[in-house]
């Protein structure tokens, strides 16, 4: 089949590598160059054990102290309050007890196969030293204060996440630079991390160049469909690429496209903010989080990353850079010594749905049009098994995941 993949991000682009594998023709629709947004400057973790969904049992006690700090985990500009308070409280709905067990459950399964996901994608792009698998150490002032997040904790144990506990000794026997501030944590033996996301999915693109995929640097402005088939995705100079079929993987700007398919998918854009710091003068050997600060710290082959924060503004809106300086800050209280010169800072967008999950499948309306694509914080990690289960159900195969917690139209069906 020749198919054509929309979105060249690390879901568009491992989508597109598992089904070169079954022999497909790809034509990737994109008009930015492989990893140019949200996939370019995330915090690289790749994480099975980040399965729980953002938000929360409890949490919404904590968002006014965060809105009301400059340098806190959560900003929403007001001129968009108005316009994100409807995600917002579907956000608060899968914030329940019983619904964040049973969406970390499903993520638990889409997220445990990450690594036998990525392999044979990076073997083949000669790429396998750009995932490290040395885990994550989760860090916390002291074992009082990780015990507000022992629920979750536990929830993860419970879904197979090994975590061991790790004393102040045992902490900084594995990483002496968390001295001071961190006196406990958990050590997430299984987790690892890209040495530089946007090298991997090029990496990965590139291969996929070389095994013949096409790439057409367009917007795909609108997918023509005659009842239920896609007949072809139209560009924005007005021309029509014919395909055989369809994979959505354009991230935070899926929606309209998904729309073109009889789906309404509330997708929202929680934006994240990093610094990577060149000559940073800490070290580190495996990523870190520190939980009670929501900062993630990455060492990287480009530098030491810092990333984090969640700001609604929406996609148009220019960034606010400040919010990447608000993590330098945080990042001296945590490492007096941080060198931030040559910081670089970036903003990209989290494609997000209310329940943390991202939407994988055939879209009910259209036998041949597939989606993958609200992977929120976690698309790093979800990316490799969402093409592969996408390759599966393109072929016909049964899927390795149950994906109906994924399904496209769990939140609206328009009119057929
Ligand atoms: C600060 C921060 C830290 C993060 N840390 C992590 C982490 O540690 N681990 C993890 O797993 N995840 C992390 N994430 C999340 C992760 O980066 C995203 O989930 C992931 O990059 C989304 O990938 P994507 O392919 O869906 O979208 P993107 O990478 O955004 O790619 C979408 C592509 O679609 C294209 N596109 C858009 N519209 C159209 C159109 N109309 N026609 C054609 N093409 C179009 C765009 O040009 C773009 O190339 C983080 C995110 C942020 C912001």
């Amino acid at each position: 089949m020749h198919l054509a993949v929309i979105g060249t991000g690390v879901v568009g682009v491992c989508t597109a590598a598992w089904l070169l594998r079954d022999g497909h023709r790809i034509t990737f629709v994109d008009p930015n160059g492989p990893a140019e947004a949200c996939s370019f400057g995330n915090a690289g973790s790749i994480s099975p054990s980040a399965c729980l969904p953002v938000g929360m049992p409890g949490m919404w006690r904590r968002v006014p102290g965060w809105l009301l700090d400059d340098d806190g985990p959560l900003t929403i500009r007001p001129a968009y309050l108005p316009r994100v308070m409807p995600w917002l409280a579907r956000f608060l709905r899968h914030s329940r007890p019983s619904e964040v067990r049973r969406i970390a459950g499903a993520m638990r399964a889409l997220l445990a196969p990450v690594f036998d996901c990525y392999e044979p994608l990076l073997q083949r792009a000669g790429a396998s030293g750009l995932l490290r698998r040395e885990g994550c150490l989760y860090v916390y002032s002291s074992r009082q204060a990780a015990a507000r997040w022992q629920w979750g904790m536990d929830l993860r144990r419970a879904l197979g996440v090994e975590l061991r506990e790790m004393d102040e000794d045992a902490l900084l026997a594995l990483e002496p630079d968390l001295r001071g501030r961190f006196r406990y944590g958990l050590l997430a033996p299984d987790n690892g991390a890209a040495t530089d996301p946007a090298a991997l999915v090029r990496a990965l693109y590139d291969r996929a160049v070389m095994d013949g995929a096409a790439h057409l640097r367009m917007r795909a402005t609108r997918l023509d469909r005659r009842g239920n088939r896609l007949e072809g995705v139209m560009l924005h100079n007005g021309e029509r690429l014919d395909v055989d079929g369809v994979v959505l993987a354009a991230g935070a700007w899926s929606a309209r496209l998904a729309g073109d398919l009889g789906l309404r998918v509330p997708l929202e854009t929680q934006r994240g903010y990093h610094a990577t710091l060149p000559r940073p003068n800490v070290s580190l050997t495996r990523t870190v989080m520190a939980v009670e600060e929501n900062i993630m710290i990455n060492p990287m082959s480009v530098g030491l990353r810092l990333a984090g924060t969640v700001e609604f503004a929406g996609l148009d809106a220019p960034p606010r850079y400040e919010r990447a300086e608000a993590l330098l800050r945080r990042g001296r209280e945590l490492f007096p010594h941080l060198d931030t010169t040559g910081k670089r800072l970036w903003m990209g967008h989290r494609p997000c749905l209310p329940d943390s999950m991202p939407v994988v499948g055939r879209a009910p309306l259209v036998e041949n049009a597939w989606l993958g694509f609200g992977h929120g914080h976690v698309g790093m990690c979800g990316g490799a098994s969402t093409g592969r289960e996408i390759a599966h159900l393109v072929a016909g195969r049964p899927t390795e995941i149950d994906l109906h917690p994924f399904r496209p139209d769990r939140f609206h069906l328009l009119a057929a």
